[in-house]
């Protein structure tokens, strides 16, 4: 007996019930949203129960994901989420804002965001008796896959461009996964995957395809309601600040307060910010044009991790603001740098994805989008670790002396 009701495609609105394997729509290739049974969920839970739970992690809301229990909750497998959401006041009057939180997704296993979906993957293949998955990635995807997977001892196989920074290749290959680096761009990549998993019956965790890797990021969303909104009791919306590559952590976060909603333990529904760098801005470029049609664009931006040409999960991604009242911001690679030091002064230190959602709340400000009163949180997805040679680029160099105070003084003194 599955703990879902089965899938809707979020193009045409078909329901199909739940099978082991279903990736895309099968008419027309839209993606797929799992469907819950809140009835059930509400007759065997209580917010005041999730919210108490002593589990410190994302499986703490284990009754509203679509998985069963995949145990291993001793391994990195159980440290996934739950992660901290910082009040920042120094940043908030630097913004000219009263209220500001950062979430700092760096301090999951492998140091992204990506760990969410992976570790529910992991759930997934084990009720579903997969042996190996697959998956593409830019990196972080395929880190936290291949983390997930030592964790528990399975077998995974990884897709990324050549050009994915050497930080993350090396985490790759340090977790023991098979890493077939292509001679390509990520859009290459994924294709790829998706061919050796039809070949050869691996499951497939590639984002925008599998219609569980939302279910794992929507995990992020019900800790933002608890950590933030329930345990503050706002009152106006919280305007969630999200970086966005494929558009798959946007669409997660939409739809976990969107389960919330349902349930009926979220009476107002945040709204929700995309912010997408210049060089790689699809789904920022539709919403632009105010209408739902995505047109691939030739992606180029230090933020490797969002770097994307035709992101595969644009619809759901738009929808996420325009459903919400939120809305799609670009910025400039420049101020992606700039936000990482920023960030880096109260204690956080994020890859350039991992900051370009704070670069948003700056542009989302000067544009006028949200207000001096507006509760703002914005999400920091990866680590600094992840990419130095980007870390060192938002920062000056350090001054080096010959051992000799004489020598430090001059450079205290200056
Ligand atoms: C994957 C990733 C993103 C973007 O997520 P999408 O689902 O591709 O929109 C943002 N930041 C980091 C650090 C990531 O690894
Ligand atoms: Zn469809």
């Amino acid at each position: 007996m599955e703990k879902y009701k089965g899938y809707q495609c979020s193009k045409c609105g078909k329901f199909y019930p739940p099978q082991d394997i279903l990736y895309l729509c099968p008419e027309d290739g839209g993606v797929l949203d799992v469907v819950l049974d809140y009835e059930k969920i509400n007759s065997e839970t209580t917010p005041e129960k999730m919210i108490g739970s002593s589990d410190n992690s994302a499986w703490r809301y284990l009754p509203l994901l679509p998985v069963s229990d995949p145990g291993n909750r001793e391994t990195p497998l159980g440290a996934v989420g739950y992660t901290p959401t910082y009040r920042s006041d120094r940043l908030a009057e630097k913004l000219g804002l009263m209220d500001f939180w950062v979430k700092d997704e760096s301090s999951n296993p492998t140091g992204s965001f990506k760990d969410r979906a992976s570790s529910l993957l992991i759930a997934r293949a084990k009720e579903i008796g997969s042996e190996v998955i697959v998956t593409a990635s830019t990196g972080n995807a395929g880190a936290a896959l291949a983390g997930m997977a030592a964790a528990v001892g399975q077998r995974s196989v990884i897709f990324a461009p050549k050009t994915a920074p050497p930080a993350k290749i090396a985490q790759l290959l340090v977790y023991g996964a098979e890493v077939i680096l292509v001679d390509g761009n990520y859009d290459d990549a994924v294709g790829l995957a998706v061919q050796a998993s039809e070949k050869f019956g691996w499951y497939c965790r590639n984002t925008g395809y599998n219609p569980f890797t939302a279910e794992g990021k929507k995990t992020a969303a019900f800790e933002i309601w608890e950590q933030v909104i329930y345990a503050n009791d706002l009152e106006k919306p919280l305007c969630v600040f999200v970086s966005v590559g494929d558009g798959n952590i946007i669409s997660g976060i939409h739809k976990g307060f969107r389960d919330l909603n349902q349930l009926g333990w979220l009476k107002q529904m945040p709204r929700i910010f995309g912010v997408q760098s210049e060089g790689s801005a699809a789904i920022a470029n539709a919403f632009e044009a105010g209408n739902e049609e995505i047109l691939p664009v030739s992606a180029d931006t230090v933020a490797d991790s969002i770097s994307v040409d035709m992101p595969s999960d644009g619809l759901r991604a738009l929808r996420a603001a325009t459903q919400t009242e939120g809305a799609y911001i670009k910025v400039k690679d420049t101020e992606i740098i700039k936000a990482i030091a920023k960030l880096g002064k109260v204690g956080v230190f994020a890859e350039p994805a991992g900051a370009t959602a704070f670069a948003g709340v700056e542009e989302a400000l000067s544009q006028g989008l949200i207000k001096a009163d507006d509760p703002v949180l914005a999400l920091v997805t990866g680590s600094g670790l992840k990419d130095v040679k980007a870390a060192m680029q938002s920062v000056e160099a350090a001054p080096i002396v010959k051992p000799d105070l004489e020598e430090v003084i001059k450079v205290v003194g200056k």
